[in-house]
């Protein structure tokens, strides 16, 4: 079983439901490791659990990316998968209290943005200058209204300044420093750059060539001479841990959010998809809600949240598994961007297709029993 030790700042008020797995759970083909329950069986359980309808769900990823299965040992594996749990949790308590789904994913999002193990908030990752600089944003499927915010330096939680932007400006997008200032004088959280620090994120940071394909891409040209030659895939070994949720409530509203602190050694001022409305958050009430992550260069050439919206929005009867699958395994894929989304339907369907070695990745449903899963076929 899972101790339920907390890395991250939310105590779950349903943290029993983490230990004691529900009846169905019980009845699932069950493997007892050391360190968790996996259900390495019993995948079609899991699959039906993501196609039933429900009145409310919340779906979340903590990053898609090339993960070597043993980079990640049992410990670290747990501490994920309990990590993942908690913002589940957190998101569901929300919704099973008639709460919106905009403030369950925000609920969501702000665990892992607490949590270091995740690119965004604490544990966001550093620019080539070695700067944390954060972004996020947050779409309302009912009113189509959003927010975003970008280059941030000292918002603990840029997801509730994306929030911010939303409910009390005109605008959808504010960039630092006048974005920070709204967070100073909103009530935010401000904390010092330094907070931003972590020594496993910084040592990426230092093992890795600051050639990254944007960089080569948009440098000058006596500047790319001096660059050594690189391949998409090396580029950036870890793009994981961008966070995001997305989630119907029983309202029947959909909402989008999504938090990150970008690529490793990013231009120090690049801006991803993350805080970008239709490439990696997107949400509109008939159809759906999706939070992208990964190379965040293709999800803005491909507009990879709203181009799922978007086929089931022109063509007949598609269903969100259906379009999600085509734009992250046919679209995404032959054009070589790696990554995966996470999303949900008016019905509280869900999908979470990457097509990355791994996704950390979970959903809850109206049941309260949380689904977490990295790797392909492995659930717990
Ligand atoms: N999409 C993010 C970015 O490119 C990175 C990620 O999802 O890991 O900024």
């Amino acid at each position: 079983m899972l101790p339920l030790f907390s890395i991250c700042s939310f105590r779950s008020t349903r943290a029993t439901s983490v230990n004691q797995p529900s009846r169905s759970q019980r009845r699932n083909t069950t493997t007892e490791t050391n360190h968790s329950t996996v259900k390495s069986e019993g995948l079609p359980e899991v699959d039906m659990a993501m196609a039933r309808p429900s009145r409310f769900a919340l779906v979340l990823h903590g990053g898609a990316g090339v993960i070597p299965p043993d980079s990640l040992p049992p410990p670290t594996r747990e501490k994920y998968v309990v990590a993942l749990k908690e913002a589940l949790l957190a998101g569901y308590t929300v919704l099973n209290e008639g709460g919106t789904s905009l403030d369950a994913t925000e609920a969501a999002v702000r665990v892992m943005e607490d949590c270091p193990l995740f690119n965004a908030g604490k544990g966001a990752v550093f620019s080539r200058d070695g700067k944390n600089m954060c972004e996020a944003s947050i779409m309302d499927g009912r009113t189509m209204k959003a927010g975003a915010t970008t280059l941030l330096t000292t918002v603990k939680n840029p997801i509730s300044l994306a929030r911010v932007i939303k409910d009390t400006t005109p605008h959808v997008f504010i960039a630092a420093p006048e974005a920070e200032k709204l967070a100073a004088e909103s009530g935010l959280e401000i904390v010092d750059p330094s907070y931003f620090f972590t020594e496993h994120r910084w040592k990426q940071h230092l093992e890795q060539p600051a050639d990254s394909p944007a960089i080569s891409e948009s440098a000058p040209a006596h500047y790319k001479d001096q660059l050594p030659s690189y391949s998409e895939k090396d580029a950036d070994p870890y793009p994981q841990g961008t966070v995001g949720a997305c989630a119907l409530d029983t309202h029947g509203d959909l909402a989008a959010a999504t938090s990150t602190g970008g690529k490793t050694n990013k231009w120090t001022y690049r801006i991803g998809d993350t805080p970008l409305i239709s490439c990696g958050t997107y949400a509109e009430n008939r159809y759906a809600a999706v939070s992208g992550t990964g190379n965040g260069e293709f999800f803005i050439r491909y507009a990879v949240a709203y181009d799922i919206v978007a086929q089931m929005k022109y063509g007949t009867n598609v269903s969100l598994a259906k379009a999600a699958d085509k734009t992250i395994h046919e679209t995404m894929k032959n054009a070589g961007g790696e990554g995966g989304v996470v999303a949900v339907d008016a019905h509280g369907r869900v999908a979470l297709p990457f097509n990355t070695t791994g996704m950390y990745r979970g959903f809850i449903k109206e049941d309260g029993v949380p689904h977490v899963a990295i790797f392909h076929g492995e659930w717990y």
